[in-house]
């Protein structure tokens, strides 16, 4: 895949504020935050998408968000925290290499802001749907 600015600074060729590190993780601070403490958790694997991950990567990922979230959380004294994972270019992404957004949500209203234009499940779509996807794997 091609070289992102994030590939840039997992190489160290390209600034961060860097908050955790391990063998397959890194996280920094985002230089364009919603809120304050907005962090960005990348795995040191190049992929584009979520979907296109290994499973190690992924895993390793998932070990490590509870305390990065944990470490955000008792350094700005946020009590709530959005997760947000953008996958292509029409759910927002602009780099294209996998990453985990933890934004602290505070009183003040600062955070995420969320349009959730809830549906309803019909049983019979939902089960089609449900048998679809467990088709995949
Ligand atoms: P996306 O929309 O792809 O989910 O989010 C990409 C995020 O990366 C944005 O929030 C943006 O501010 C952040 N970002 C882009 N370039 C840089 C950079 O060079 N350094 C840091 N720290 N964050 C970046």
């Amino acid at each position: 895949m091609a070289d992102t600015i994030f590939s840039k600074i997992i190489r160290g060729e390209i600034p961060c504020h860097k908050v955790y590190e391990d063998a397959q993780v890194l996280a920094f601070l985002d230089i364009g935050p919603i809120s304050r403490g907005h962090t960005l958790v990348i795995p040191k694997e190049a992929a584009p998408t979520l979907d296109q991950l290994s499973e190690e990567a992924g895993a390793a990922l998932g070990r490590a968000l509870p305390t990065i979230a944990q470490a955000v959380v008792k350094a700005t004294g946020a009590r709530a925290f959005n997760v947000l994972q953008n996958n292509g270019p029409e759910a927002h992404q602009a780099v294209f290499h996998v990453h985990f957004h933890i934004i602290p949500k505070y009183e003040d209203g600062s955070g995420l802001g969320i349009g959730w234009k809830a549906g309803k499940l019909d049983a019979p779509h939902g089960a089609a749907l449900a048998r679809e996807i467990l088709a995949q794997f």
